[in-house]
This record gives structure tokens, sequence and C-alpha cells, in this order.
């Protein structure tokens, strides 16, 4: 979204999206964003094959593309960047969820929050999916500076990149109301700890 700059200064936003932009706050809606495309990225290249970019958009590579389609996977948009053979993720299937973010002041000009914090842990905060398969997203935005969506994949989803061998991921579990109780139960203690396979790195 952003042009490079060429020396230490403030970022601008790509004249395509400068209307987008508040002016004020430097945030914008993704869902305009990926509306207008991004042919104009320029060259887009990374070692992995699943990324964030730093102003909060998801993005996949051709091999993570195939293997989605091919494995019916639904809940999202793709569109290209460039010509490189990558996509930019618009995940569509949003669900009802408990608002965990906790806002900082809004912008004065937009309204948007300057800043949120705060993540789902527990399977209990989210309205989960009824289909397998399926990428999906919360119906509240996060919002802040360069903040895209939090991205949610059912468990079937992680095995199918895993068995495809895709690397340079990390998966964070949601946790089920039992495990939540043993993590209760456990940490009264003081200590931390989480149940197995509590976090996913290809
Ligand atoms: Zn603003």
């Amino acid at each position: 979204m952003w042009v490079e700059p060429k020396e230490l200064g403030p970022l601008t936003p790509k004249p395509v999206y400068q209307d987008l932009v508040c002016s004020k706050c430097w945030q914008a809606n993704h869902d305009e964003v990926f509306k207008r495309g991004f042919k104009a990225a320029g060259e887009f290249k990374s070692k992995r094959d699943l990324i964030q970019t730093t102003d909060g958009f998801l993005c996949l590579s051709e091999k993570v593309r195939e293997l989605l389609i091919r494995h019916r996977v639904g809940g999202f948009k793709i569109k290209p960047i460039g010509m490189d053979g990558w996509y930019v993720v618009n995940v569509t299937k949003r669900v009802n969820a408990v608002l965990v973010y906790k806002a900082a002041e809004e912008c004065r000009l937009c309204r948007r929050a300057k800043q949120f914090c705060g993540g789902y842990e527990f399977e209990r905060q989210i309205s989960l999916p009824k289909n397998p398969r399926t990428v999906f997203t919360v119906v509240h935005e996060r919002q802040g500076p360069h903040q895209g969506r939090d991205v949610f994949v059912t468990g079937d989803i992680v095995e199918i990149l895993q068995t495809a061998g895709i690397k340079g991921c990390r998966f964070n579990k949601m946790y089920s109301s039992e495990e939540e109780n043993e993590m209760k139960r456990r940490r009264r203690g003081g200590k931390e700890w989480w149940p197995p396979g509590a976090c996913i790195d290809l």
C-alpha cells in the first residue's frame, strides 16, 4: 500500500490508494484496498509461501493457492500481486465473536480506534464455522496503524499445508473448554502452562 521511502521519513500511500487512507491516522479499510487490487505492487518475492505483510495483508504463493483449490478450501478470495505468482487474501467468511480487542482513543477524523490490543485464545469466544477446510475471520476488524484482520483456519488446513511441506508460518491453537479448565487448574500454582501442540511451526 505504501511507497518505499528512499530515506528516513514518513510513509506515504501509493497514489492508487490515497483516497482510501485517513490523512490523520493513516488507516484504511482492508476490504476497500483489496477491491482496488494490487496491480501496482511492483516486485514481490519471498522464500516462504505464506506471509503477513507489515501493512496487514495475508499473502500466499502460487504453490499454496493450488493446494487450497485442490483441497476445496473455502472462506476467502484472492487477487494477484503484480506478476510474480503471489496473491493477497481477503477472508470472506466472517463469524460472530465476543469482542476481545481493547481500543484506545479514536482518530478524530475517521473515528477508527488508534490502537487495538488483545486477541482470541478460546473456542468459546468465537462462533466456529460448521464446514471443514474453512478459512475465517471474526466480524470485528482489528484496528490501528497497519493492522489487518485476525485470520483463523480449521485444523484440517494446517494438516494439508504440513503434508505438502509448506514452511515458514506459525499457527496458534484455539483452546477448547476442557483445555481452558486444565490451563486454569495448572496455573493456580503460578506456573505458566499450555496444552501440548499449542503452537505449530511449519
Ligand atoms: Zn483516521
